[in-house]
C-alpha cells in the first residue's frame, strides 16, 4: 500500500464514531420498524369517506399524520377521493406558505467519493468519472455568476465523501461563498444563505459548519429499507453503515443545526415504504427534539452513467405515483418545506406546484464548475445524473407569476434566529407567514430591478401590487416601516428585512 491510499484508509477508519450512534439507539436497533411498516403497507384497506375527511382536518390544522394515517392514504384508490386529497394538499401548502416559492441553485463543489453506491454515476469503483473539485478562485467564480449574472441568493452546497472535500475544505468554499460581492444592474448580489448537501458528519464536525453559518443540513438517507440500504451500500464502505446515517440529524441536533433536511431516492424500493420512512423520521425528530424536519426531498432514481441498477430496478417510480407521493408528503408533514428539482421535467414540476411544493432550483448546472463555465452542456462522466428541465432562473419566476405566485428571495430567518423550533411554531400557527410575506415582497423587488428581463418584470409588477395591496390591509401596523424599505430597496438599497 502506497503512502497515498494508506493516508486515505487511514482517513476512511475515522469516519464513523461509533459512540456517536449508540448515544441514540443505546446499542440497540434504530426507529425504522421495517415489519410494522410493510404491515401497515400491505394491510390497510381503502379508507372510507369519514376517516379521509378527518385526516385531511388533522393535516390542515398543521398536525404530522401517524404512519396509519398515512398509510391509509397511501391506499386511496378511488380516483376523486385521489382528486380531493390533491386539493387539500395544496390548501394546506397555501395556509402554511401562502403563495410564495423559494428558489435555489445547487453547487456541486467536487465529485470525489470513498464510497460506493451501486445507484451512482461518482462511486469509487467508477473509472469514467472524470474527478474535480473547485479550488477557491473556481468557488468565487462559479458563486459569482450565481449571485451577480442570475440572480440567486440561496444555493445548496454539494459535498462528496472524501479527504479533498473535508469539513476544513467545507468551511473554507462556505466563508468563501458568503465572501462574493457582485454588481448588479441596480444593486448588487450575494449568496445570503448556504444550504449544506454532505455526507453525515461527527457532532464536532457539525459545529464547526454552524460556527460558519450554514443554512440547512440535509442528508438523504436514500432507502430506510434497512436489507435494500445493505444492497446497494457495500458494507465495506462508509456509507454502508446505515445508523450512521440514520442518526445524521440527531447529531445536527445536538450540535445546534436545528433546521435540516431528510430525503430519499425514490426508486431504490417500494416508494410507498419510503414515505413511511420520511414521516417516522419525522416524528423521531419531533419527539425528540420538538423540531421535525425543514425540508423534504425526494428525487427519482435517474439513469447514471456505468450502474445497472438506474437502468433496471423493479421500483422506479412513474409520474402518477410519483404526483401521490408528494401530495401525501404534503398532508402528513404539513409544515415542511417541500424540493423538487430540475431531475424532474417541467411537466411535473409544473403539476407538482398544484400539490403543494414550496422549493425548486432553477438555471440549474450540475457539472462541476458549469455555471462559469457556459460552453459546458450536460456531461455524463462529470455529473451524478442528467437533468429534465434546464429552464433559467428569469423563465421559472415568470412561469410562477403567471400563476399568481411570488418568489421568495428571503433569508432572514436563520438571520435573525427563526430557525428550529422557533420557526417550526410559526410554521404550525400561520404566523411565520406575515415576516415572510414582507421579505417576499422586498426580495422579490430586489430581484425584478436586478434580473428580470421585461416580460418576467411585467409579470412580476402584477403579482408585487397584489401582495403589497394585501399588506397595506391585513398588516396595517406595519405597513409604514414597510413601504419605507420597499422605497429604499427601489433607490438601490439591498437586504432590508423584517
Ligand atoms: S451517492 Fe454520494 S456517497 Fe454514494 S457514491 Fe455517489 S457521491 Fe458517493
Amino acid at each position: 500500500m502506497n503512502d497515498r491510499s494508506e493516508s486515505l484508509t487511514r482517513w476512511i477508519s475515522r469516519r464513523i464514531q461509533p459512540g456517536q450512534i449508540v448515544k441514540y439507539t443505546g446499542g440497540g436497533g434504530d426507529f425504522i420498524d421495517d415489519a410494522r411498516m410493510e404491515r401497515l403497507l400491505h394491510e390497510t384497506g381503502e379508507p372510507d369517506k369519514e376517516q379521509v375527511k378527518d385526516i385531511v382536518a388533522k393535516s390542515l390544522a398543521v398536525e404530522t399524520l401517524s404512519l396509519k394515517e398515512t398509510a391509509l392514504l397511501l391506499a386511496v384508490k378511488d380516483p376523486d377521493t385521489r382528486a380531493e386529497l390533491d386539493r387539500a394538499a395544496l390548501a394546506v401548502k397555501k395556509k402554511v406558505y401562502d403563495n410564495r416559492i423559494v428558489t435555489f441553485a445547487p453547487l456541486y463543489l467536487g465529485n470525489y467519493c470513498v464510497n460506493d453506491c451501486l445507484y451512482c454515476g461518482f462511486r469509487t469503483s467508477h473509472p469514467g468519472a472524470r474527478r474535480k473539485v473547485l479550488s477557491a478562485e473556481e468557488i468565487r467564480e462559479e458563486a459569482g455568476v450565481l449571485a451577480g449574472k442570475i440572480g440567486h441568493k440561496r444555493l445548496i452546497v454539494v459535498y462528496g465523501e472524501h479527504p479533498q472535500n473535508d469539513t476544513e475544505y467545507m468551511e473554507r468554499s462556505i466563508k468563501t461563498i458568503y465572501g462574493v460581492k457582485e454588481k448588479t444592474r441596480h444593486g448588487y448580489g450575494q449568496i445570503r444563505r448556504v444550504n449544506v448537501n454532505a455526507p453525515p458528519l461527527s457532532i464536532e464536525d457539525l459545529i464547526r459548519l454552524r460556527e460558519v453559518g450554514i443554512g440547512t443540513y440535509q442528508v438523504f438517507q436514500e432507502t430506510y429499507h434497512h436489507s435494500t440500504y445493505r444492497r446497494m451500500h457495500p458494507s465495506h464502505t462508509v456509507k454502508g453503515d446505515y445508523q450512521w446515517r440514520l442518526y445524521s440529524m440527531h447529531r445536527a441536533f445536538d450540535a445546534g443545526v436545528d433546521d435540516v433536511g431528510l430525503g430519499a431516492l425514490f426508486g431504490l424500493y417500494d416508494w410507498r415504504f419510503e414515505v413511511l420512512g420520511l414521516v417516522a423520521h419525522s416524528h423521531e425528530l419531533e419527539a425528540r427534539f420538538g423540531i421535525g424536519p425543514h425540508t423534504i426531498s425526494f428525487p427519482r432514481l435517474e439513469p447514471a452513467a456505468n450502474s445497472a441498477v438506474t437502468k433496471n430496478s423493479p421500483y422506479r417510480v412513474n409520474d402518477e405515483d410519483f404526483l401521490r407521493l408528494i401530495t401525501v408528503i404534503r398532508l402528513a408533514v404539513p409544515y415542511t418545506g417541500m424540493i423538487i428539482t430540475a431531475r424532474e421535467t417541467p411537466r411535473i414540476r409544473s403539476l407538482s406546484l398544484d400539490r403543494g411544493i414550496t422549493q425548486t432550483d432553477a438555471s440549474t448546472r450540475i457539472g462541476i464548475g458549469g455555471y462559469s463555465d457556459a460552453t459546458r452542456t450536460q456531461d455524463q462522466d462529470r455529473q451524478q445524473f442528467l437533468l429534465g428541465d434546464t429552464r433559467s432562473l428569469d423563465e421559472l419566476i415568470r412561469e410562477f407569476a403567471q400563476r399568481g405566485l411570488i418568489t421568495s428571495f428571503c433569508t432572514a430567518g436563520y438571520r435573525c434566529g427563526r430557525t428550529g423550533k422557533c420557526i417550526m411554531d410559526l410554521l404550525r400557527t400561520g404566523q411565520e407567514g406575515k415576516f415572510c410575506k414582507l421579505n417576499a415582497v422586498l426580495t422579490f423587488r430586489e430581484w425584478i430591478d436586478d434580473f428580470a428581463s421585461e416580460e418576467t418584470q411585467a409579470a412580476g409588477e402584477r403579482v408585487l401590487d397584489a401582495e403589497i395591496d394585501e399588506i397595506r390591509r391585513m398588516l396595517p401596523a406595519v405597513y409604514p416601516q414597510f413601504i419605507e424599505y420597499y422605497e429604499r430597496i427601489k433607490n438601490g438599497e439591498r437586504d432590508l428585512y423584517f
